[in-house]
């Protein structure tokens, strides 16, 4: 099945089906625990479900072929940020983080930071202060993430990966934003891949899911981390991942019509006179443009951020006046999605008070434009 497309690895779920019944889609199993033989050995292997499930063996077989080759292996975790954490308390020493990426891992970060472990921060824009960061702090892994969510922020994983491997650390990637239709970070040189599963990979908001991918050469974090989940019980459950093999199915189509869109709801509002700035990597005029359209593949993503004329009154009227796009939190989904930032993170994070945040589903794109046009019109 390697030689398949990745569209065909999706809506094919690897391969996989329900051998015991010949259904075309596998079977949930919800047993928690597997019984021995009289000679107490366990004839399929299984012992509980906190160690091993199939059901969750089956969706980690799909994200794992979508992201690499043979030898490539993938761990769903209970969320997102429950994959992140095992990955940075598995690092066992110095990290490095990139600044202004998604809240929840920085802020992780920060709480590491405060129990003693040692962090360094760089700077997206700039990778020599990522190479500053690893020389100050030797550090046992880097963590980037590209595009980065909500600044649309993007660095070169090749680079990352040859600064953070003269450094003798490993590289993670978080890829939630470009899923793996659109970047496979491990071709580029990174040794883990980070998703939160509840965005794109699953796409209908009604999961909740995270993922680590990884098994090359450097695997010794990716491996203490796939045992800090048995460890620490940060499992998927069953249903979830029953759930996300489903979304999945339809992953290449969805991310298609969502990238398409997004491209031309950005020129849309590049062009508008009460949008002062839009983020995305997408527009020729993106500083990170040329390195997301290297390592990008078919499209830039669903993800994009605008700053309206004024200030967070401005921004938040706007949001207030839209009628199809929702306002929530999340962002990878099938409907479009926006947020104001600035109002649920804390004064220190330094979000700009005018950026609307914008995850493009894949509802009519001139659905999509008109109800922004008609909420900008709104605004004196
Ligand atoms: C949402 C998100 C996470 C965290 O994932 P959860 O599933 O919400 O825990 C991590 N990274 C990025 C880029 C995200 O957008």
């Amino acid at each position: 099945m390697s030689d398949w497309q990745r569209a065909t690895i999706a809506a094919q779920a690897n391969g996989q089906h329900n051998s015991a019944t010949g259904g075309v889609v596998g079977p949930i199993d919800l047993s928690t625990t597997f019984e021995r033989s009289e000679d107490y050995s366990l004839p399929a292997g299984g012992i509980y479900r906190r160690d091993d499930n199939q059901t969750v063996r089956e969706a980690e077989s799909v994200i794992a072929a979508l992201e690499g080759g043979g030898g490539t292996e993938a761990r769903l975790y209970a969320s997102g940020l429950a994959a992140i954490a095992a990955l940075m308390r598995s690092a066992r020493g110095p990290i490095v983080v990139q600044n202004g990426t998604y809240y929840g891992t920085n802020t992780f970060a920060a709480r590491l930071a405060d129990e003693g472990a040692p962090i360094g921060w760089f700077d997206a824009n700039d990778l020599s202060s990522l190479e500053d960061a690893c020389a100050t702090h030797k550090p046992r892994l880097v963590m980037i993430e590209t595009p980065s969510n909500p600044l649309l922020d993007i660095v070169s994983i090749a680079e990352a990966a040859a600064i953070a491997h003269r450094f003798d650390a490993a590289l993670a990637v978080d890829s939630t934003t470009a899923t793996p239709i659109l970047t496979r970070p491990l071709e580029h040189g990174a040794d883990i891949v980070v998703h939160s599963a509840t965005k794109g990979l699953n796409g209908h908001s009604d999961v909740l899911a995270g993922a680590l991918v990884g098994g090359g050469e450097r695997r010794e974090i990716f491996d203490a981390a796939a045992k800090a989940r048995a460890y620490d019980g940060a499992v998927l459950g069953a249903f979830d991942a029953y759930l996300l093999t489903r979304g999945m199915r339809t992953l290449s189509l969805r991310v298609a019509a969502s990238c398409r869109s997004a491209l031309h709801v950005a020129h849309y509002l590049a062009a508008h006179p009460k949008v002062t700035r839009v983020r995305y990597p997408g527009l020729p005029d993106h500083p990170g443009h040329a390195v997301a359209a290297a390592q990008m593949d078919g499209g830039f993503g669903s993800l994009l951020s605008f700053d309206v004329k004024g200030g967070a009154e401005e921004a938040l009227r706007v949001a207030g006046w839209l009628r199809l796009i929702k306002r929530a939190t999340s962002l990878g989904g099938v409907e479009s999605l926006i947020e104001h930032r600035h109002s649920i993170e804390p004064a220190s994070t330094g979000m700009p008070p005018a950026l609307l945040r914008l995850s493009v589903g894949i509802e009519a794109t001139e659905d999509i434009v008109a109800d922004l046009e008609q909420a900008l019109a709104a605004l004196p």
